[in-house]
């Protein structure tokens, strides 16, 4: 992809799913990678390896870098830490993903406040913090790139996951109102959402291949989705290729958002 070679990326909740794969892909492009953990520092460095072993081959001669930094991102003083150390680094950052995320299932009228905050604290206020501290930078360099990762469930209402429904719901107007802020500075804000995605935070259904097969029945293009087909995506949208969008949520969903149940005639 045009315009990635060379650049900064720091990517939230890299050690896993989603994450792990936009951090391979744009280490693959020629990015110096941010790898973002919060609590396993044995899954973070598999990212590591991962970019090791299929982007550099030659550790010594290695043409991108990758960094570990563990943080919190529903902590401001995680986020301020997390963002001054890629800087103080590599002296910049280009792009910001915010990726990490979590999901709990429940009937809303059994949500604690506990529970509520827990999930909006990462979702939203992490991807609002990260932000932040990127854009200061971003400001000063008059250059910069945010990707959120989003969710179908951006547009889609979903019955017991009210928390997760709300916070990318939320996630959508912060692409879209941060774009519109920064679009005269240089900075571009876009988001994707993947549908159903082949990661660790669907165990439940992925390692059921019946429950699999119920999940992948709702999809039109019949599968789900895969993580690296998330990092293309994002990867897409970082790159010069797309330097006339911004404020966009690109649904990368084998066909979920177009309602499903219209495929075939009714009576
Ligand atoms: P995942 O569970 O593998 O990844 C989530 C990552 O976020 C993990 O690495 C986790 O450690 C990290 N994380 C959680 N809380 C954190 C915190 N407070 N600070 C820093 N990191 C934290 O699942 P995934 O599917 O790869 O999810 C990645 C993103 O994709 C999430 O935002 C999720 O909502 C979104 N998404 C996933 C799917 C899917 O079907 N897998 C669909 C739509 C959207």
């Amino acid at each position: 992809m045009q315009g990635l070679t060379g650049k900064t990326i720091l990517v939230t909740g890299a050690s896993s799913g989603i994450g792990q794969a936009i951090a391979l892909r744009f280490a693959q492009e020629g990015c110096n990678v941010a790898i973002n953990y919060r609590k396993s520092l044995q899954e973070a460095e598999d990212t590591q390896t991962a970019i090791m072993e299929k982007v550099c081959g030659d550790v010594e001669a290695c043409h991108v870098q990758s960094l570990l930094i563990q943080g919190d991102v529903s902590q401001e003083a995680d986020v301020v830490h997390l963002v001054q150390q890629v800087i103080q680094r590599w002296g910049r950052l280009d792009i910001l993903v915010n990726n990490a995320g979590i999901q709990t299932e429940r009937p809303a009228h059994e949500i604690s406040l506990e529970e509520y905050d827990r999930i909006l604290n990462v979702n939203l206020r992490g991807s609002f913090l990260c932000a932040r501290e990127a854009l200061k930078h971003f400001l000063e360099r008059g250059s910069g790139v945010i990707i959120n990762v989003s969710s179908v469930h951006e547009i889609i209402p979903r019955p017991f996951y009210l928390t997760y429904s709300l916070s990318k719901g939320g996630m959508g107007n912060l692409t879209r109102s941060l774009a519109l802020e920064y679009a005269g500075r240089g900075i571009r804000v876009n988001g994707i959402a993947p549908g159903a995605t082949l990661t660790p935070i669907n165990d439940a259904w992925v390692q059921d291949p019946q429950q699999k097969a119920v999940v992948e029945s709702h999809i039109p293009m019949g599968r789900a989705g895969t993580a690296a087909e998330m990092a293309a995506a994002a990867a897409f949208l970082a790159s010069d290729e797309a330097a006339y969008i911004t404020g966009q949520t690109l649904y990368i969903d084998g066909g979920l958002t177009l309602y499903a149940d219209f495929r075939e005639a009714w009576s």
